[in-house]
């Protein structure tokens, strides 16, 4: 893999230590790093309670990492964060088992609230003159930046720069929020600089940083650019980057333009893992459309939750519309009762009971989602894939145009750029 540093290199996967170890062979961080060196990994332990999926880093991400700098030979490790307002990183790392990792691997664990703080100059235009931070993180040698990628209340998105609110003392997180928030995090991301950033999106969160609604996502995105990584996470999350404060500021610190900024993405791997979601048991009823799953990998499942909660944001769900997602068996396919070409999935809903594909189904608008998808309604639909095109004369649709949104996975916000520009 070719890398320079706005480089982000993806693994589609929720198993820990192999995509862990994946990204890290493709970038070769620790290459330079003496074995003497303080390396200090900063997960986001924002919650210190069991429902913590979602809003915390996942910890099999971060003693994958520890597992990986022993191989190099690294003998100091700490893992160190303080939670949110509230809450406790002594209480997180007990609860989330961080306390076991370091049992394994004889490292120190470091509750930032009960650190010593150090006061840095910033140095670029923000609220702030200078920054209490952590003496630890201040002093280390390598700071890996490990957080989530995640939805958040106040600024839409939190991701790398965000997840660096945790080197401060309470005092001054809270004092953030008395300011201008977005510009105050991009003053403290240009001034706390992480050598390396590992985002966990194994499990995200549709619309909260405190979890509650995790989704599994099963994806892993490295580099060295924190800009170039929370690009990815918005588009994950389905937001354009330029829709997040904290990022075009951030921008601005660096002369970036954000709108003409395009990170290199390296996908490491396709996503796998397909498995069918039971309607059940998901999160689709929540949307006034119905949605059709097929067999999908959890990274396009997550991708189309996030889309079409953006969707719904701005009122661009019509009751009548359908989503179709991921592959359909031969069974499923049901060439007589075309336009879908398929029909609803045995235990697949409409949330209103109502217009449903081979059904006679008239108005509203059709969208396959996804590679699979897209190759189910024929060529007329592949061929309008990523043309920003709709599709109405797939030998497959006999109705309604198809919106055909390609990529494997198509991101969040490919997705709700496709729906948008078909209106
Ligand atoms: S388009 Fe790609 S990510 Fe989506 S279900 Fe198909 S193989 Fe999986």
């Amino acid at each position: 893999m070719s890398v320079n540093r706005h480089s982000v290199a993806v693994v589609h996967s929720s198993t820990a230590y192999p995509a862990v170890r994946r990204v890290i062979e493709a970038l070769n961080p620790f290459a330079e790093l003496p074995p003497a060196a303080h390396v200090v990994l900063k997960p986001n332990l924002v919650v210190s309670r069991s429902a913590w999926l979602g809003a915390n880093t996942r910890p099999e991400i971060v003693e994958a990492l520890v597992a990986l700098l022993r191989d190099h030979g690294i003998r100091r490790i700490t893992i160190a964060d303080g939670s949110g307002m509230g809450e406790s990183a002594t209480r997180a790392f007990q609860i989330c088992g961080y306390h076991e990792i370091a049992a394994k691997y004889n490292l120190d664990l470091l509750d930032i609230e009960r650190d010593r703080f150090v006061s840095v100059p910033t140095r670029v235009d923000g609220p702030f003159a200078q920054l209490s931070v952590s003496r630890t993180v201040a002093e280390c040698d390598y700071l890996i930046n490990v957080p989530v990628i995640k939805a958040h209340c106040q600024t839409r998105m939190t991701c790398s720069l965000k997840n660096l609110k945790g080197v401060l003392p309470s005092k001054l997180k809270s004092g953030f929020h008395g300011t201008d928030l977005e510009r105050a995090i991009a003053q403290l991301a240009a001034t706390v600089t992480p050598e390396f950033i590992l985002a966990d999106g194994t499990y995200g969160d549709l619309t909260s940083e405190l979890g509650g609604s995790p989704v599994n996502l099963g994806v892993i995105a490295a580099g060295y650019d924190p800009l170039a990584i929370d690009c990815f996470a918005a588009a994950t999350l389905g937001f354009a980057p330029s829709a997040i404060a904290h990022l075009a500021h951030y921008a601005q610190l660096r002369g970036v333009d954000l709108d003409r900024f395009r990170p290199q993405v390296r996908a490491l791997n396709h996503p796998r893992g397909e498995r069918r979601f039971r309607a059940e048991q998901n999160s689709f009823r929540l949307y006034p459309c119905s949605v059709h799953l097929g067999s999908a990998c959890s990274t396009c499942h997550g991708n189309l939750l996030f889309a079409l909660k953006r969707l719904k944001e701005a009122r661009r769900l019509g009751r009548r519309d359908r989503y179709y997602l991921g592959r359909f068996s031969d069974r499923e396919l049901d060439s007589s009762t075309a336009p879908s070409g398929f029909r609803e999935r045995r235990g697949g809903h409409d949330a209103r009971g109502r217009d449903t594909p081979g059904r006679g189904a008239r108005g509203g608008r059709t969208v396959a989602v996804g590679d699979c998808a897209v190759r189910l309604f024929g060529a007329g639909a592949a061929e309008a894939a990523g043309s920003g095109r709709a599709a109405s004369d797939s030998p497959r649709s006999c109705g309604p145009a198809v919106v055909a949104v390609s990529g494997c996975p198509p991101s969040a916000a490919e997705i709700v750029t496709a729906v948008t520009a078909a209106d």
